[in-house]
């Protein structure tokens, strides 16, 4: 399924509706290039689940985790060298308890959850002024646990298909 959007709080947008039909235990790994919006569509997925508190890059904390409507768990894998340094962090344990998203989840996908959202964020391959503010994202589902909200994902989506 893929989606466009025109800037930034387009993104949010989409997220914060994406934040809707998300429960506890879901996956979402946030893929792309650095400065392609993955904490920003983050930040509007956290607005979705009522968090109030600011969103910000665990990039050096590794993991970040607020309270709203369900618990998110925010963690960026960028720094991370391996699946073993992974295995502190008890992912499983993690993720039965709330709304996980891992940006540059790739990098430990042998240790994720087999079911979840995969998200790629790009940038446009036009990079005049005038799209250099917007973003494919391109989402996968991955395994069995979404099956059942194809419908409600792709009626969320309609707005930002490519128009
Ligand atoms: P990442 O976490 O992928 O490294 P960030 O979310 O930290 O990226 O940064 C994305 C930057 O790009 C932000 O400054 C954001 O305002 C900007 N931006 C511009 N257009 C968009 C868009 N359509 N979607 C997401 N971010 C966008
Ligand atoms: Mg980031």
């Amino acid at each position: 399924m893929r989606a466009l959007t025109r800037n930034a709080s387009e993104t949010q947008e989409l997220s914060d509706s994406l934040a809707q039909i998300l429960a506890v235990g879901d996956v979402v790994v946030l893929l792309g290039d650095l400065g392609a919006g993955k904490t920003c569509f983050t930040q509007g997925l956290a607005r979705g689940l009522g968090i109030d508190e600011r969103v910000t890059s665990p990039t050096f904390t590794l993991v970040n985790r607020y309270e709203g409507r369900l618990t998110l768990n925010h963690l960026d894998v960028y720094r991370l060298s391996g699946e073993a340094e992974t295995l502190d962090l008890d992912l499983y344990e993690m993720a039965e308890q709330g709304v996980t998203v891992i940006e540059w989840g790739h990098n430990i996908s042998g240790v994720l959850a087999e079911s979840r959202l995969e998200v790629e964020l790009r940038y446009l391959e036009d990079l005049s002024e005038e799209s250099m503010q917007s973003r494919n994202i391109d989402i996968t589902i991955i395994g069995d646990d979404w099956n059942d909200r194809i419908p409600e994902l792709e009626t969320l989506l309609e707005p930002w298909r490519q128009r």
